[in-house]
């Protein structure tokens, strides 16, 4: 008889949007006539530019042939790949040899778990994107969850409200290893100012700590005097992994490609190169991103494609701003746009109560703010993907609730 991995029955209750669907399934069994928009799960919706699924067509098609076949690929991904990511969004900060590319964000967020091991103390904000927490459980890197705590043993929640800007207090963080950190935060779209960076690298510094940095929505930044990504911090590269995503900025969720940047300054506290090790693990738990995807990637990064792929995040960013005018005139939003999420205050009943509320009275689905950690309590996720018919609906709804 085979013992099941105990980390995976600590896990609570189900992932959070497999549990938003379920809710949503159960309503149009009993509502079969209600036309449903969703504002919930952060897919994106609009069609990848023709001159990215036509390169990606073209690598498809040269497979079919014997001078065009390639098996696997290098294993960092294509070389011109990592050499274009890097001159468009990191030209003063990064070297391409220190780019992996990948299948997704949260792929190399569940490896980096899996690299990391057990022995290491995690710290995160709170909301966060529920894969820093249910990885770092699959991992052995907390206790059990607590039920008068209504949170895992072991496991640092740096609380982000309105009360601190949803920027966490360090001064009061006692000693982790790995700080998970998102900006433009999944689910409030903060974003952290320069200063805020500087000293959460410096915090790191100071105590040796390695700060996991998410930037998967850092296209949407707007202002332009906000960092997007955790290297415009002087240091950042001795104690920073970043992890970036073609999923919002490109219509990739389903093509799956992204990146991860191990910078070689990185160390262990023995002195062993986290790059080093890095290598040696994916080398045996992966054997690169998709050839097709990666062709995809490239034309991504070319003239036409930058073009293309700008019109549509400013599409979603347009969206955001009908949604969040019209929320606005009855609860609470946070913050400017650049992000393609509204963070929404609805009031001291549970988030839950507020996703039945707006699931049964304006028929929208949205993602109840307690799903992505206690402080999200009483707030509501909405989500700006989705076509402008939709929108203009779902925002009239909201104004009609
Ligand atoms: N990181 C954050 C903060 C996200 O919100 C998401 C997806 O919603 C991801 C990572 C996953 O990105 P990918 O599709 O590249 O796996």
């Amino acid at each position: 008889m085979v013992k099941h991995n105990l980390n995976i029955t600590k896990l609570q209750s189900s992932y959070l949007f497999p549990e938003v669907t379920k809710r949503k399934n159960n309503f149009l069994e009993k509502n079969p006539q209600a036309k449903l928009i969703s504002l919930s799960i952060g897919d994106t919706t609009e069609p990848i530019p023709s001159p990215i699924t036509t390169a990606m067509h073209d690598a498809a098609l040269r497979l079919a042939s014997k001078e065009g076949y390639e098996g696997y690929g290098p294993e960092q991904g294509l070389l011109e790949l990592r050499q274009k990511i890097t001159q468009q969004y990191y030209p003063k900060h990064i070297n391409s040899d220190d780019m992996f590319i990948n299948d997704g964000a949260k792929c190399d967020i569940g490896r980096l778990q899996m690299f990391f091991g057990q022995d290491v103390k995690v710290a995160m904000q709170d909301p966060a994107y529920p894969v820093y927490v249910d990885g770092s459980v699959l991992a052995g890197q907390t206790g059990d969850f607590c039920q008068t705590k209504e949170a895992y043993n072991d496991l640092t929640l740096l609380a982000c409200t309105p009360k601190n800007n949803f920027f966490p207090h360090l001064s009061k963080l006692s000693n982790v290893d790995l700080i998970y950190f998102c900006s433009p935060h999944n689910p409030t779209g903060a974003v952290a100012s320069k200063k805020q960076l500087e000293e959460l690298v410096d915090y790191a510094r100071k105590n040796r700590s390695i700060i996991i940095y998410d930037s998967a929505y850092a296209f949407y930044i707007q202002d332009s005097d906000l960092p997007k990504s955790i290297y415009e911090i002087e240091g950042a590269d001795e104690v920073a992994i970043e992890v970036g995503s073609f999923s919002k900025l490109a219509g990739f969720t389903g093509v799956r490609l992204g990146w991860s940047i191990i910078p070689s300054k990185l160390k262990f506290e023995d002195g062993l190169s986290v790059k080093k090790l890095w290598i040696r693990f994916l080398s045996t738990v992966f054997n690169g991103a998709s050839n097709i995807a990666q062709y995809g990637g490239l034309a991504c990064m070319g003239p036409e494609g930058q073009s293309e792929i700008q019109k549509i995040i400013q599409f979603y960013l347009e969206n955001a701003r009908i949604l969040k005018k019209a929320i606005d005139q009855k609860f609470q939003t946070f913050g400017n746009i650049n992000a393609p999420y509204i963070w929404t205050y609805m009031g001291d009943q549970s988030s839950w109560d507020y996703f039945n509320l707006l699931l049964e009275k304006a028929h929208l689905v949205t993602v109840p703010g307690s799903g992505f950690g206690s402080n999200g309590e009483g707030f509501i996720r909405f989500s700006s993907f989705g076509s402008r018919e939709n929108i203009l609906k779902a925002a009239e709804r909201l104004q009609q609730l």
